[in-house]
């Protein structure tokens, strides 16, 4: 039985990754009502709706948000642009999804609490981890409930517990970086009368400051994004909503008036890391293990994404027998993506920055060709083996390490549609693969499925007949000759315990 503190969005991912290969799981979360504050709405990348789609909840997400929205640009009360990002970005036959969506956080945490439910697993509200210890066999989590104080035992414990993690801070785990206190700004869910909702309104004001108003899908509420007027004793205000009403007339100047408040807080620029992501038993996830600016609109995704690396590892430690030493890859493939979450959050900020320095744009600076996370990949990860050189160091063939690209097959059957669920897949890419196939299949290997991919997918870019195994996570593990199947059997017995079988050399 697993553990996972904390019901936000990296939690109920990885809860329901872990749930649906079978494995038990507790989920507990301190608050006593489900939040309604709209956070992360802009929104959901690409990669991450790839991650959604194999949890065959895509449907559900793309009609509760939108992938259209104009950014438009004003100056007081006149316009100044107006830009829609990702027009130009249609599906293409290796990416299905090339937009973001923008949809509330807390609908995305409805649809994934759904998820849960359906396969049987409910959110424990109102309950607090205190305090854990742990042995070499298990976790003893100190819980807060309704019913009172409970202590319970655990294979393992999963920190989604966010920035302020008590998992992280009782692991003594450090979290490097700083925090800019002179960098506030209000933040909030409001009603918004005087502007029509079909645009994420911005006026980057360098005299008046920074106003946002954003419409949110499926709802009357706006999220309002502010600088607040500091006192003449250099206090901020708390937010409320006069405060963020004086924040609307003194940047925009225009009769917008706000109401019915659902939400307001106070964001500050954090930008932390942690220096681990597990010790024994016990690891963390999302924001518990990074924090940054918003921009690029990263938080969330890099959380969910984490959890997605992290939930088929532990279900083969727990489920499959492997050994724990495959834990260990975790935080060897996800600690380099938190570090390029700061590094790419932080440089989007500039980004903006300097586009309205400069008066030549906004928040559509900071959402690039990298912030869609499609090229993140895990190419010096040790479960990355290429056995066989497909691809020179500028060829663009998948390498192992690469995200593994979508492609139509000639029935119409797509690659994704393949690799749904929870299985890994090995892919003979060519004809000259099938006998390989065929003794990897005879070979009986528990959750592993095989396609015979007839012709050679160009999005994979290989000019000889390929044998691809791609990890439950979409990443491709191997890439190697069309008849080596004794070295898609070797990596695959790698993966039972990286430490405990023999290596790629
Ligand atoms: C205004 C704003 C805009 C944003 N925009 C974007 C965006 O566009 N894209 C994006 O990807 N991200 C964005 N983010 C960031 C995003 O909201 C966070 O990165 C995301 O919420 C992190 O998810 P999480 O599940 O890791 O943590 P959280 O959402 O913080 O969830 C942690 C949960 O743990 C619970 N908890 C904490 N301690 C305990 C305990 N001891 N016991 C039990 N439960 C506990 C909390 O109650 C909470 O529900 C934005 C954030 C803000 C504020």
């Amino acid at each position: 039985m697993v553990l996972v503190v904390g019901a936000g969005p990296t939690g109920l991912s990885l809860a329901y990754d872990l749930v649906r290969r079978g494995v038990p799981v507790r989920i507990i979360d301190r608050q006593e009502q489900f939040t309604t504050a709209s956070r992360a709405k802009a929104g959901v990348q690409p990669r991450t709706l790839e991650v959604f789609d194999d949890f065959g909840i895509i449907d559900r997400l793309l009609a509760a948000g939108t992938q259209r929205l104009p950014f438009r640009r004003l100056l007081r009360d006149q316009l100044i642009s107006e830009v829609v990002p990702y027009e130009d970005k249609s599906p293409l036959p290796d990416a299905p999804y090339r937009r973001m969506l923008y949809i509330r956080q807390n609908d995305v945490e409805q649809i994934l609490r759904d998820l849960l439910s359906e396969v049987g697993c409910e959110v424990e509200r109102s309950t607090t981890l205190t305090e854990f210890t742990q042995t070499d066999t298990s976790v003893i989590a100190t819980l807060d409930g309704p019913a009172g104080t409970e202590k319970a035992e655990f294979d393992y414990l999963v920190g989604c517990d966010g920035g302020g993690s008590t998992v992280r801070k009782q692991l003594g785990i450090k979290f490097q970086g700083f925090t800019d206190e002179s960098q506030k700004l209000y933040v909030g869910d409001v009603e918004v009368d005087g502007l029509p909702d079909d645009a994420w309104y911005q006026w980057y004001d360098l005299e008046r400051g920074l106003l946002l108003l954003c419409p949110l899908s499926g709802s009357r509420s706006w999220q309002i994004q502010a600088s607040p007027s500091v006192a003449p004793d250099g206090t901020l205000p708390p937010p409320s909503l006069e405060a963020l009403q004086e924040a609307v007339d003194r940047i925009s100047g225009m009769p917008i008036k706000l109401s019915n408040p659902t939400w307001l807080s106070v964001t500050r620029k954090n930008v932390r890391m942690a220096e681990s992501l597990r010790s024994g038993r016990a690891l963390i996830a999302g924001d518990a293990a990074h924090v940054h600016p918003v921009a690029g609109a990263l938080g969330a995704n890099t959380g969910v994404q984490d959890a997605y690396n992290l939930g088929w590892k532990l279900a083969r430690v727990i489920k499959d027998g492997a050994d724990q030493s495959l834990l260990d890859t975790y935080q060897e493939e996800r600690l380099p993506i938190a570090e390029w979450t700061l590094r790419t959050s932080c440089s989007s900020a500039d980004k903006i920055a300097e586009a309205v320095i400069s008066g030549t744009g906004g928040a559509e600076k900071g959402l690039t060709e990298e912030t869609n996370q499609l090229g993140l990949n895990y190419r010096d990860s040790s479960l990355s083996w290429n056995l066989a050189e497909r691809a020179a160091d500028d060829s663009p063939a998948v390498r192992a390490g690469d995200r593994a690209p979508d492609s139509p097959g000639p029935d119409g059957t797509r690659l994704f549609d393949v690799f749904r669920g929870p299985h890994a897949t090995l892919l003979g890419m060519g004809a000259s693969c099938r006998e390989a196939l065929a003794r990897v299949e005879s070979a009986g290997v528990a959750g592993l499925r095989t396609l015979d991919v007839q012709e050679r997918p160009p999005a994979y870019g290989y000019t000889e007949d390929t044998l691809v195994l791609v990890r439950p996570d979409g990443y491709v593990g191997l890439v190697t000759t069309a008849e080596d199947s004794t070295g898609v059997l070797r990596y695959l017995d790698f993966l039972q315990g990286p430490h405990a079988a023999a290596g790629r050399d």
